[in-house]
């Protein structure tokens, strides 16, 4: 597969290339120039085989001819070592949760393949790659899981001091070996910048081998196309349409949908389910794109005032916005209402739901009504709720049982270093290690 950019001005390039660069050299994000659509046989056959099989054939198309099949076979195979479990609460509401793996968020799906493929891109380079990510929370603990140790690569991650949960923070800030954690007096949009900045940044870019672990990074989209054929084996097979509801910061997950869909999965529409951080959801209803600063809410993970995927999700619409509201549908929650729909799903069903899920569900709800044509819908489950334990009590009045993987990171120190918003420090800081 050649991978082309959203800007169009960068030649096309490889699996490689694209993994490794994250960012395409003219600015724009990188995409598949094609995605194939697998017949109705195909997608059958994937309701029956085993799940590791479905996946490599599933992201076999996109990592071909660069990845060996036997190696891909083998990533996918380490990478999606958890299950997923589809939940479902009514006939019409089914909730997929993505949060069995080791950090307790969908992430690790995107982290641990991404960082299987660098590992096997990097194999016999001689300069150290430097994984660069900015964090609103759980990006950060999947990638640093996923890279931990891996040989060649460093992480540096970049977190908004006091803006993430103490669970999210200890998970990768108390790692050491590969991992360095730098918290920003600033915000995650503070964070990405200065990420963006060291990209554009060509003399840096000299005498450091620099790479993006964020959602721009298209080898963290592939996975997450695995769970949607999770859910398509999973569900009841039924007749009426499919919505998928995606609790949405930077619109990596909701992408990914998209690449799913454009597979030949059938879903009717998605729906971009946000917090108060809702550019997307107005854009879809005036028709202007108007970005805005990030605020913080109760679902942090999707504090995006900016989400850096639009373009991509703009490109797979062919950019009219009468597509992309053909395609998807959008809805906010206060943080009012994400706590009302947190202690209603409890209430009514005995299900907790974490701060993100619950923005989803909310959205579904607002988009029955709106559309009370028989349908069915998924709500994707982004979060463990013990992630979110205060906000959780908040919501039902209980606090969430505390998996024991996030209970032995709470007692350990945390080793981060402070840093200022300021690029030059940032820099020398690359530079100096
Ligand atoms: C990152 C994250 C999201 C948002 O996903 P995007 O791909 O950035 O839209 C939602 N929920 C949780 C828990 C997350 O960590």
């Amino acid at each position: 597969m050649r991978y082309r950019s959203t800007s169009g001005k960068a030649p096309l390039t490889s699996l490689r290339g694209a993994t490794l660069r994250g960012l395409a050299p003219d600015g724009g994000l990188y995409l598949p120039v094609e995605i194939a659509r697998h017949t109705p046989e195909e997608l059958e056959e994937f309701r029956r085989l085993p799940f590791t099989e479905v996946c490599f054939r599933v992201v076999r198309p996109f990592a071909t001819p660069d990845v060996p099949e036997e190696v891909l076979w083998q990533i996918v195979a380490e990478a999606i070592n958890f299950p997923v479990k589809l939940v479902s609460l009514s006939p019409a509401l089914h909730i997929l949760e993505l949060f069995h793996g080791p950090t307790l968020a969908f992430k690790d799906f995107g982290a641990r393949f991404m960082a299987r493929l660098m590992g096997y891109f990097v194999r016999g380079e001689e300069r150290q790659l430097t994984v660069l990510v900015a964090t609103s929370g759980d990006t950060g603990s999947a990638v640093a899981h996923g890279f931990l140790r891996v040989p060649g690569i460093r992480v540096v991650i970049l977190y908004p001091s006091k803006r993430i949960s103490e669970a999210q923070e200890k998970q990768f800030t108390t790692l050491g070996e590969n991992i360095t954690a730098l918290e920003i007096s600033g915000t995650f949009d503070d964070c990405q910048r200065l990420v963006k900045q060291a990209f554009a940044d060509e003399a840096l870019n000299q005498r450091a081998f620099l790479t993006s672990a964020n959602s721009i990074n298209v080898a963290r989209l592939l996975p997450q196309m695995f769970y949607h054929v999770a859910a398509y084996r999973q569900l009841p097979v039924a007749s009426v349409p499919l919505i998928v509801s995606v609790p949405s910061g930077n619109f990596g997950n909701l992408t990914a949908g998209l690449f799913a869909k454009r597979l030949g999965l059938p879903v009717s529409r998605f729906i971009a389910a946000t917090n108060a951080n809702d550019a997307v959801p107005r854009y879809l209803l005036s028709g202007e794109y108007k970005p805005k600063e990030a605020v913080a809410t109760y679902s942090n993970a999707m504090d995006v005032g900016n989400p850096n995927n639009f373009p991509r999700l703009l490109d797979l619409c062919r950019n009219r916005i009468e597509n992309v509201r053909k395609e998807i549908w959008g809805q906010s929650a206060t943080d009012e209402e994400t706590l009302q729909q947190m202690h209603y799903v409890w209430d009514r069903f005995r299900y907790i739901s974490d701060p993100h899920t619950a923005v989803g569900i909310h959205a579904w709800e607002a988009y029955r009504k709106e559309h009370p044509e028989p349908s069915q819908g998924l709500v994707l489950a982004t979060a463990h709720p013990a992630k979110f334990a205060e906000i959780v009590q908040k919501g039902i009045g209980i606090a969430p049982p505390l998996p024991s993987r996030l209970a032995e990171y709470l007692n350990r120190p945390k080793l981060s270093l402070p840093m200022t918003t300021n690029y030059d420090d940032f820099k020398q800081f690359l530079l100096a290690h």
